[in-house]
């Protein structure tokens, strides 16, 4: 949708096909859970959106995207009495640190200063095309900020030991946890850094009415500028001769001709299903055969008759929630999932999504949404319950591990259960192709897969061998996530080749 909106802004005829009965991939929401409910599909929070000069180059508010948050953002409820809390505001969350250990809100306030000078840098870095030139030279001349932007190269555990107390550095790898990086490795501080400081930026946005609002808007801006959108079009083949692209074929046989082409497909998909294998450079069938996903993903949704009954009232209510008992539980977590075992006490991402978006469900209900990562390749179970066949026994007994994890920290959880829903890797993968067993980021998102390495081919670009096809979903540079940085920089490479019709 992003690559469709910058095509049609530079004049191209753009026609969206899409497999599914609606627009919207993972950033996608509907009342399934319970018809007085909005739930999301798949992504919930947004401040990788809100930050991203991508889409706010788009003006969606002008075509009806307003964007929501809870009263605090973040919040980890800790075992022994309380909550770990991220405010938006700084100095309110360093208050907070203070009081856990004394010191630790100068650190945060340290932090945040370096990030006002260079945050926005560093995020127009990472959603450019590669080499992000502009961004990145203003960064390396940056002396000032020298020391903090050496840091986000460290592995979390290291630059969280900067705190002396365990409030911020939980918050941090919480948010590193929302990829697939161990805590142990260089680029899990990247992510921290970005995820946490962009909480205090701009909030943990959600799109007023569903992450669906968001691509709404997409798609509304999209046909104001002529461009077109055919739901239930899955393409099963993209064609070329003589490596050239000439269009694609549908299920139903269509054929649709094209000068360019944006796949916004796994990179496995790509060059192994959706191409004729002649049209393959050698090196990335090769490539291919090794891919390397990032892990699945369990998704339960609530709907509750009434607010999450914590057992300890946060004191602002976060949008947000992390649940686990440590931090050191959140790494064995992911080196459990990598080793194909299904962690008896998962990690849990969850949203208060009412709380932090009224529009959610019936004043005094509340929303919620939860997901976890699982092994891509199933080996055991940690807790002796599951068979791996992700069937509707595993994916209940599942379901029911996460919503205990809930209930101890909200004792009557279970009690205003009026739906669930369970998306288990098959159903994620069966709403959308690209979430190949429920993997949200179109590959690993580990530093051997990152730049100029993703995806797992070499060239950091869109570019797939063929001309006048590129690669335009998280499995390309810059990866996952709710940005628009791979549709975009596909844009950019279609009008490289085939330039602008209009300006
Ligand atoms: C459970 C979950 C939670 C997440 N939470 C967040 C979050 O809170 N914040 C965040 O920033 N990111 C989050 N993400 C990640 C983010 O949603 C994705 O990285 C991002 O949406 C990927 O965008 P994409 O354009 O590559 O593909 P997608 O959004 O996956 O869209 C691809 C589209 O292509 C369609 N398609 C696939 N194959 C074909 C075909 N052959 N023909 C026609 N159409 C086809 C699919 O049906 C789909 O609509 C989450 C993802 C998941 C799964």
């Amino acid at each position: 949708m992003v690559a469709a909106n910058y095509l049609a802004d530079a004049g191209h005829d753009v026609l969206v096909l899409e497999a599914q009965a609606h627009l919207g991939g993972a950033v996608s929401s509907d009342r399934g859970v319970h018809p007085d409910f909005v739930h999301d599909l798949a992504s919930t929070f947004h401040p990788l959106a809100a930050a991203s000069p991508i889409l706010a180059a788009l003006d969606l508010p002008d075509y009806g995207l307003v964007r929501t948050k809870a009263p605090a953002v973040l919040g980890h409820p800790h075992v022994r009495d309380g909550w770990f809390l991220q405010h938006e505001d700084v100095n309110e969350t360093a208050a907070g640190l203070d009081t856990l250990s004394s010191g630790d809100g100068e650190v945060l306030v340290r932090m945040w200063e370096h990030w006002q000078a260079v945050g926005d840098d560093i995020v127009r870095s990472l959603v450019s095309p590669f080499p992000p030139t502009k961004a990145t030279g203003r960064l390396l001349r940056s002396s000032r900020h020298r020391g903090f932007l050496g840091s986000l190269a460290l592995p979390l555990d290291m630059l969280v030991r900067q705190f002396s107390g365990p409030a911020y550095p939980t918050l941090l790898a919480g948010n590193a946890a929302h990829s697939d990086m161990s805590n142990r490795l260089p680029g899990s501080g990247l992510m921290a850094i970005v995820l946490t400081m962009l909480g205090h930026q701009t909030g943990f946005v959600v799109p007023r009415g569903g992450a669906q609002g968001l691509t709404d808007a997409l798609a509304a801006r999209l046909r104001s500028r002529g461009g077109e959108t055919r739901v239930s079009s899955e393409v099963t083949r993209i064609e070329s001769r003589a490596g050239v692209t000439t269009g694609v074929v549908l299920a139903s046989g269509e054929r649709c001709a094209a000068d360019a082409v944006v796949a916004c497909v796994s990179a496995p998909a790509l060059y192994q299903q959706l191409l004729d294998p002649s049209a393959v450079k050698p090196h990335i069938a090769r490539a291919m055969t090794r891919f390397e996903w990032d892990p699945g993903t369990f998704r339960v949704d609530w709907a509750l008759s009434g607010p999450i009954p914590w057992r300890h009232e946060p004191a602002a209510a976060p949008g947000t929630l992390h649940i686990a008992d440590s931090r050191a539980q959140m790494t064995q977590n992911l080196t459990a999932i990598r080793a194909g075992r299904v962690p008896l006490r998962p990690f849990i991402v969850a949203g208060q999504m009412t709380t932090t978006d009224a529009t959610r469900s019936p004043s005094g209900t509340e929303a919620v949404g939860a997901y976890t990562r699982i092994p891509q390749a199933f080996r055991s179970d940690d807790g002796a319950q599951l068979r791996g066949r992700w069937d509707s026994s595993d994916c209940e007994r599942f379901a029911d591990r996460l919503q205990q994890r809930l209930e101890e920290q909200a004792p009557g959880f279970s009690d205003r259960v009026l739906a669930r829903r369970v998306l288990g890797p098959k159903e994620l993968e069966q709403l959308n192709a690209n979430l190949v067993n429920g993997a949200i980021g179109g590959g690993t998102q580990r530093l051997r897969n990152q730049v100029f390495f993703r995806p797992n081919l070499g060239g950091a670009g869109p570019a797939t061998g063929v001309r006048g096809l590129f690669l335009g979903s998280a499995s390309a540079h810059p990866g996952g996530g709710v940005h628009g940085g791979p549709g975009h920089s596909a844009a950019l490479a279609v009008l490289a080749q085939f330039g602008r019709r209009s300006t």
